[in-house]
């Protein structure tokens, strides 16, 4: 096995602001955290710095105009143009920099993509990648650039096969957009409901238009999905339509805003299931690129993407107390003591209700979109 993890200390240092959910140091955390355990060392892993994307692969998904006023404000001028693309929102502000900021994330999957396409690598991850929400020529979601869709884009021409699986608890409404009509991607979402989290967007129904009917496929899940509901949902439907999919290459974005602990969402899992879910998508057996996306709660997210990184190299973490450095835990000291969650389930009405809700969904893929792919239920 090769293994790259993509790391660049000065483009995670880069600050949305006082009062910003998104902090993309938590990438700094991760990878610190993955060095203290031990599990960044081996001989088959490679650390890789980012490069800017070729600004002429951003048309191979954005708008022009849009990428025009993008350059724009990062240069600090504001226009009202830039609104009406949604660039100067609360969620998405105009920070200096932010166009190169975004050419380096996009960058830092474009060449996790190159490394597994020209077969330099087994498993990539890329913890500043993942701006799924970024539209053709609309910033939000704290996304600017969609790296997701134009490193999708761009494998597609030359024939590739790929699926694209979501376990961020937000909805990847900017992919779904770019393959809506495609069979040769696959994407596959699990988040929580439009009816309560942003986007809105990801309804069990929405599965793909014209010849792409059936390669889009959204299981919505509620508010206080734990643990049994999450894995439950996912194994009925991934690991099937992935198999008969036959892609040539798995992109996943594995967002750890699914933790209950998460601030801006109402899943409710712990980090077992979303070591259960990476296990399952690494035994999915294709080449790999892992990819960040969401997470709120830094110092948990963190724990997950050590986690995840530990699994996508079938490593283990040295140990529950190596985070401790000078007799200090890594994180909140009292919260975060050791690198797994203590497994909690939700109960009652809660759990019921959270299960009917899954339940749902995965019937209704399984009698709509698996007999597309030839799948017996
Ligand atoms: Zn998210």
């Amino acid at each position: 096995m090769r293994s790259v993890f993509i790391h660049s200390h000065e483009v995670a240092k880069f600050d949305f602001g006082l009062g910003h959910p998104y902090k993309p140091e938590r990438a700094i955390k991760a990878y610190e955290l993955c060095r203290r355990y031990g599990v960044m060392d081996r001989p088959w892993m490679k650390t890789m710095a980012p490069k800017p994307i070729d600004t002429g692969l951003l048309s191979l998904f954005h708008d022009e105009e849009y990428l025009r006023l993008l350059r724009e404000a990062s240069t600090g001028k504001v226009t009202l143009d830039m609104l009406a693309h949604g660039i100067g929102s609360e969620d998405n502000p105009i920070l200096p920099g932010i166009y190169e900021w975004s050419l380096m994330t996009a960058g830092a999957t474009y060449i996790g993509m190159r490394l597994i396409v020209e077969g330099k690598a087994d498993v990539v991850f890329n913890p500043l990648g993942g701006f799924h929400h970024a539209r053709r020529d609309y910033a939000e979601g704290f996304c600017y650039v969609n790296d997701v869709a134009i490193a999708i884009a761009d494998v597609m021409k030359s024939g590739l096969k790929v699926a694209f699986i979501d376990i961020d608890a937000h909805h990847c409404n900017g992919v779904q957009d770019a393959f809506y009509e495609e069979d040769r991607a696959l994407v596959v979402s699990l988040h929580e409901t439009g009816e309560t989290l942003y986007p809105g967007t990801g309804r069990v129904e929405e599965i793909g238009g014209g010849k792409g009917v059936g390669y889009n496929i959204n299981i919505p899940l509620a508010e206080g999905t734990d643990d049994e509901v999450f894995v439950y949902a996912f194994q009925e439907v991934v690991p099937p339509v992935i198999r008969a999919f036959e892609p040539d290459l798995v992109v996943a974005e594995i967002g750890a805003d699914t933790l209950r602990s998460d601030p801006l969402t109402d899943l409710m899992l712990t980090n077992n299931a979303y070591q259960e879910v990476v296990k399952a998508i690494k035994g999915l057996s294709q080449p790999l690129l892992a990819l960040g996306g969401g997470g709120y709660d830094i110092y948990r997210t963190a724990r997950c993407w050590t986690l995840a990184w530990s699994i996508l190299n079938e490593v283990e973490p040295e140990d529950e107390f190596a985070g401790v450095v000078g007799g200090m835990m890594f994180g909140p000291e009292m919260e975060v003591s050791s690198l797994y969650d203590v497994p909690r389930p939700t109960t009652g009405r809660v759990k019921e209700k959270a299960f009917a809700r899954a339940k749902e969904a995965v019937e209704f893929i399984k009698s709509k979109v698996f007999p597309l792919h030839g799948i017996k239920r």
